[in-house]
């Protein structure tokens, strides 16, 4: 624990009223996100084996309903006017609805909606449990930085074979669609191999499959450098106590910055409750900007700071 803190500060600047928790409905949704993504999954298996549907459902498919789907079938929409195999118009729709989403208030579809971020984070009380504050602060810094860029390789080598070969290369590899169907024939193993990975690392650091290696992750995250909703943190009654830092599931440096457009931060909120920030209104999510801007925060992995 830091030892830093200006007590006087935290006296002066003492939350009068009832504490700001943790978005309850963020949970919820969450919740709701991966289960109709589940019901989805069912009713497909269901249509296969010839039995009655989820009368709700009937269309729905797993593809359908992903806007990855429809980030890269761009080259092959403008190219040629149609999508990748597998890919519907409905993809198309939703990936310009997140973009929307993500100008204003930053990735959302990661924090809030994607059942695979959902399912590590949830893997990720598990880690806390075991391991208290040292989980998520595992890897060097040195390490963890460049590591964090993977995933905009993975960006560009998924879209560079999807629009050479037309097919959605990147389901062989996808652990999002692994999880879903790890029973289906249609799953390559190297899908089930990586999200196997992904469980078991998700017990020692939070979200790496969105750290690392998440293509989708690297489009919504570069939203972060000019969404328009971002975190502000007040420095004047900032007590540096440090507790933001640690327990920012992406392991962004907040204490530092007055905005956060750190390319990793996935708009879960934490950090404006005050179950992570002890002085009240200090850290926000708003447009106001008499807080002035600072560069892009750093991702840590540093032990307790
Ligand atoms: S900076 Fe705040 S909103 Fe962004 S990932 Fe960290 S805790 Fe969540
Ligand atoms: S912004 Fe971070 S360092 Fe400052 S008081 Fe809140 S939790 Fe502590």
């Amino acid at each position: 624990m830091t030892t830093d803190v200006d007590k006087s500060k935290l006296a002066a600047t003492k939350p009068k009223k009832k504490k700001k928790a943790r978005p309850w409905y963020r949970t919820a949704v969450q919740i709701f996100f991966f289960t109709l993504v589940a019901l989805i999954t069912l009713n497909e298996a269901l249509v296969e084996l010839g039995r009655q549907t989820i009368p709700f459902l009937a269309t729905a498919s797993l593809h359908a309903i992903c806007p990855f789907g429809g980030v890269v079938s761009i080259y092959e929409f403008v190219t040629a006017g149609r999508y990748a195999q597998k890919v519907h118009s409905s993809s198309f729709i939703l990936m310009w609805a997140a973009f929307i989403l993500a100008v204003g208030f930053g990735p959302l579809i990661c924090g809030w909606v994607c059942p695979l971020g959902s399912f590590q984070q949830w893997i990720a009380k598990l880690g806390r449990k075991f391991q208290g504050k040292k989980y998520n602060h595992l890897i060097p810094a040195q390490v963890d930085r460049p590591l964090r860029y993977t995933r905009y390789l993975v960006l560009a080598v998924v879209i560079f074979f999807t629009a050479s070969t037309r097919k959605l290369v990147f389901q062989d590899y996808d652990p999002y669609f692994a999880l879903f169907n790890f029973w289906s024939s249609e799953i390559a193993w190297t899908a089930l191999l990586i999200l196997g990975v992904t469980i078991v690392a998700s017990a020692w650091v939070e979200r790496p499959w969105c750290k690392y290696l998440c293509p989708y992750g690297a489009v919504l995250g570069l939203f972060n450098l000019f969404r328009i909703f971002r975190i502000r943190r007040e420095e004047s009654t900032c007590i540096n106590c440090k507790l933001c830092d640690r327990n920012c599931p992406m392991n962004i440096t907040i204490s530092t910055a007055t905005a956060v457009k750190d390319h990793q931060c996935i708009a879960c909120m934490n950090c404006t409750s005050e179950q992570f920030c002890p002085v009240a209104d200090t850290v926000d999510f708003t447009t106001r900007r008499d807080a002035g801007t600072m560069p892009a925060t750093e991702s840590t992995s540093k032990e307790e700071v």
